[in-house]
């Protein structure tokens, strides 16, 4: 934390998973931005979340270099939500911007942000990306379709594109970091703390350095976090579903009895009622496992072990 008393009026949150290459580009570039806007009070607070390469010599280095930088290290990998609610609850500044160190969250976008928050009083700028090239076509596709289902499923909007990349004031980190929920997930938090936001749009940009932490299997369980973390609907239209099938069954029953009384009871039908049997035993697996992974969630949430753990704090 700062030494100084008075507060410092920019904290940048950096969280870092393996980003030695990363991390001295975005550092200079950075400190160039800040230094032009003219701010002197500032502090960067970067997050090693658990890095296994050496983002966290990197890191030492800085700090030793200069005061400004202040880092966190986690003692293992707790993921990039983890080490958000880290940085956010470490800075200090006035204002505290959130990015990534690959530079896809350009500095440059800093001072237009700034004034937004200043001049036009919002309470927090965020950007959201309207391209996503680059990408796997594939990725795309299931991206736009889970934001799709999101905004269905979930009382916040959740914005399509929207990054991590946010300028916000001090009540607004405040409240972020008062969510102390172990499912963080912060798509969902920062609409779902309210405020004013202001968008930036800006085109995709490729990562400078390193490869993206995000396997299309770490993606989809994130989502999945995501809808069960915002919204209980599923829960609902499982219910829903179990109503609408007793109504089919009880319009069957009401056939087969005036079958029987109009043909007699001639014995066939034995495929059909295996497939029946089939396709309601899914049904009912699917629902209870519905249920399986909000009772997963409360689990995890009543354990209420901490949200990360410093091996190491600067
Ligand atoms: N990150 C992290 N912990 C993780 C994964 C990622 O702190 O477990 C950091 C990473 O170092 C980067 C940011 O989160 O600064 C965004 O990650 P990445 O660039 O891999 O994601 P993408 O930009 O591809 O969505
Ligand atoms: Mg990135």
């Amino acid at each position: 934390m700062n030494n100084n008393n008075k507060l410092p009026e920019l904290s940048i949150v950096v969280p870092c998973f393996n980003e030695e290459d990363s991390i001295p580009i975005f550092y200079t570039e950075t400190t160039k931005i800040i230094k032009q806007m003219k701010i002197t009070a500032y502090e960067f607070v970067f997050i090693d979340d658990g890095s296994t390469d050496s983002t966290l010599t990197k890191l030492q280095e800085l700090n030793t270099k200069d005061k400004k930088v202040h880092y966190i290290s986690f003692s293992r990998n707790f993921g990039k939500e983890a080490a958000l609610y880290a940085g956010l609850k470490k800075a200090t500044g006035k204002y505290t911007a959130v990015m990534d160190a690959d530079m896809q969250d350009p500095p440059a976008l800093l001072p237009e942000m700034l004034k937004s928050i200043k001049e036009e009083g919002y309470d927090c700028t965020a950007s959201r990306r309207v391209t996503r090239k680059n990408e796997p076509v594939i990725r795309s596709i299931f991206a736009r379709l889970f934001y799709k289902i999101m905004r269905k499923m979930s009382d916040v909007q959740v914005v399509d594109g929207a990054r991590d990349f946010r300028l916000m004031t001090k009540p607004y980190r405040e409240a972020v970091v008062s969510l102390c929920e172990r499912n963080r997930f912060t798509k969902g938090i920062f609409p779902w703390v309210g405020f004013n936001t202001k968008w930036f749009e800006y085109e995709n940009i490729e990562r400078v350095a390193g490869t993206t932490k995000w396997s299309f299997w770490k993606l989809f369980k994130y989502s999945i976090d995501g809808i069960i973390g915002f919204s209980t609907k599923p829960l609902a239209w499982s219910s829903f579903l179990g109503i609408f099938m007793i109504i089919i069954s009880l319009a069957f029953i009401a056939f087969i009895i005036l079958r029987k009384l109009i043909n007699g009871d001639p014995v066939q039908g034995w495929a059909s009622m295996v497939c029946i049997i089939i396709f309601l035993g899914g049904l009912q697996l699917f629902t209870t496992g519905i249920l399986g992974l909000y009772l997963s969630k409360i689990y995890i949430e009543v354990k209420q072990r901490p949200i990360y753990i410093a091996k190491e704090e600067k």
